[in-house]
């Protein structure tokens, strides 16, 4: 049934509603324990409150790193009301019971997401606060725990409904919530240890994140959805600035992220970059003298699948791009940054997203990626395998020629980005054809030129841009057919792990078409 609720501790380091919360808590008859900062806004109010310290005996200490760690406190949180021996216990010891804990701890992830150094974050790990929460979810039966400055309101409504009192249905709702912010808070001190110090592993690591926003729905609109952030600093979709349009889908979300982690593939030495994506895979990629040149090469790699894409530049967005972004509909444009006329002319286009991130994410850098099952997820670290130039083999009669070496770097770097089997046509550092996430990798070499041909048919041209061009395969071609498929596409020179059974095969069909072949020696599925 409801229990009554007669005394509160309220420690908050985020104090948003907090007077407002506690003026109706007083209103209620329920008294009010209070740390430091906390009770000094509380008395500011006008609201009368005992300080911890009086009920403790101690002062606050150690910068405040111990507040409330106390038998004082946790004894009135943990004792059960209806025990014999715990009750005898509180009396003797003068420990009096609290029947609410209003907790939300230290701001260890914006922190983290500050950028602060070590010490700073260190000290922004919350002690007292997770082991009053814990106490306080734990003895659920009796106590009330509030993590979430949101649920001030529910508190409020759930106190009028039941005389004062909250039912146990309510409690056992508040303390799940109390834990998973445990977990989640933990879990991202662990997150940032681990990029600190330089622990790659998976093994040995907690997975969690912070709710950064629900989602309308998820990838259909029958599934829920929201997005959690992991802590991690990576300029990306999570920490990107929204300028304008509606809220980020599940789906928007998720082609945004691979939108930008491909274009961050390609640094400002390497000169602009756009990639355009739909459904988790680009529909165009290519870099160019200005961000416009790069955007309209993408564009016409696949103009028609391009419709409702989502644009990644690897530079600030200007003014003469905007203007040619906004003739189609566009969902979402990502950049580490807009000018003026960028923004202005967006502006224009309510339903156009825009972001900007501030910078571009190393794609050497470490991390894990993770895949749901049934029952569990697998972790990995991501995919950051870099191939240099030197690292290539050639196993062919026939040297790629300089600039059939960079269309090949750039086909194998778009390549780690689609989805298997990947198939990469490349012309002048633009894309031209892409098979994407076939079960063949035959089908995806068909896939790929027939685009190509499309394109060629809509722009009016001789003949489609697959000819002449250099193809990357994320894996190795099993069978001599692939091989076979490019040359008819009339592509010159191929780049792929290599490693098959029958790799001679392979290799003997790239030598009797007149294909230059080099092997990278690593392979790059994506799934
Ligand atoms: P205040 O602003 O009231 O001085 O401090 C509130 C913050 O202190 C809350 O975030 C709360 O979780 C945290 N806190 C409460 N008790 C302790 C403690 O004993 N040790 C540490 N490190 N933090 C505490």
């Amino acid at each position: 049934a409801s229990v009554a609720l007669r005394r509160a501790l309220i420690s908050v380091s985020d104090k948003t509603g907090l007077t407002e919360f506690a003026t109706a808590l007083a209103a209620r008859g329920v008294q009010i324990l209070s740390t430091g900062g906390s009770a000094k806004v509380l008395r500011e109010a006008g609201l009368e409150v005992t300080d911890v310290a009086e009920i403790t005996g101690f002062p606050e200490m150690m910068d405040g790193r111990v507040k409330t760690l106390h038998p004082a406190v946790h004894g009135g949180l943990l004792a059960l009301r209806d025990n014999p021996d715990h009750v005898a216990a509180m009396e003797q010891h003068g420990i009096g019971g609290i029947d609410l804990l209003v907790v939300n701890l230290y701001p260890f992830e914006e922190t983290v997401a500050k950028g602060a150094d070590y010490e700073t974050c260190i000290e922004n790990i919350d002690i007292g606060g997770p082991a009053m929460i814990r106490a306080a979810a734990k003895n659920h039966g009796f106590v009330t725990v509030v993590v979430d400055v949101q649920d001030y309101d529910a508190v409020l409504a759930e106190l009028d409904a039941n005389d004062g009192g909250t039912t146990l249905p309510f409690r056992q709702r508040q303390a799940q919530i109390a834990y998973a912010r445990t977990a989640a808070y933990d879990t991202a001190v662990s997150t940032w240890m681990a990029g600190a110090i330089g622990e790659a592993t998976p093994r040995r690591r907690a997975f969690a994140g912070t709710l950064a926003q629900g989602l309308r729905y998820g990838e259909n609109p029958h599934q829920q959805a929201a997005f959690y952030v992991s802590g991690e600093t990576r300029p990306g979709v999570a920490s990107a600035r929204q300028w304008q349009g509606k809220e980020l889908s599940y789906n928007n979300i998720n082609d945004t992220d691979a939108a930008f982690e491909l274009v961050a593939e390609f640094d400002a030495a390497q000169g602009p970059a756009c990639a355009i994506i739909k459904h988790a895979n680009p529909c165009g990629v290519a870099q160019g003298a200005s961000a416009l040149e790069a955007y309209r090469r993408a564009f016409d790699c696949d103009r028609t699948s391009a419709f409702g894409g989502i644009i990644a530049l690897n530079r600030p967005l200007d003014g003469a791009t905007a203007e040619e972004i906004v003739k189609i509909f566009t969902e979402v444009v990502i950049a580490p940054d807009a000018d003026e006329d960028a923004k202005r002319i967006f502006a224009a286009k309510k339903n156009l997203r825009l972001l900007t991130t501030g910078g571009l994410p190393d794609p050497r850098a470490g991390g894990l990626t993770f895949r749901q099952v049934a029952g569990g997820f697998l972790a990995q670290g991501r995919d950051n395998g870099h191939v240099a130039r030197a690292d290539l083999r050639i196993v062919t009669e026939r040297q790629p020629s300089e600039d059939e070496l960079a269309d090949l770097m750039f086909a194998w770097t778009v390549a780690k980005h689609v989805k298997s089997n990947a198939i990469v046509y490349a012309k002048d550092l633009a894309t031209v054809g892409i098979g994407a996430g076939q079960m063949s990798r035959v089908d995806s070499t068909r896939i790929g030129r027939r685009k190509s041909e499309d394109m060629a048919q809509a722009m009016g041209l001789d003949q489609p841009l697959t000819v002449g061009s250099a193809v990357a395969s994320d894996a190795f071609f099993p069978f001599a057919d692939g091989i076979e498929a490019l040359a008819e596409a009339g592509a010159r020179a191929v780049i792929q792990p290599g490693g098959s059974m029958r790799d001679d095969e392979v290799i003997a069909a790239a030598n009797r078409l007149g294909l230059a072949m080099v092997l990278t020696g690593q392979r790059h599925f994506r799934h």
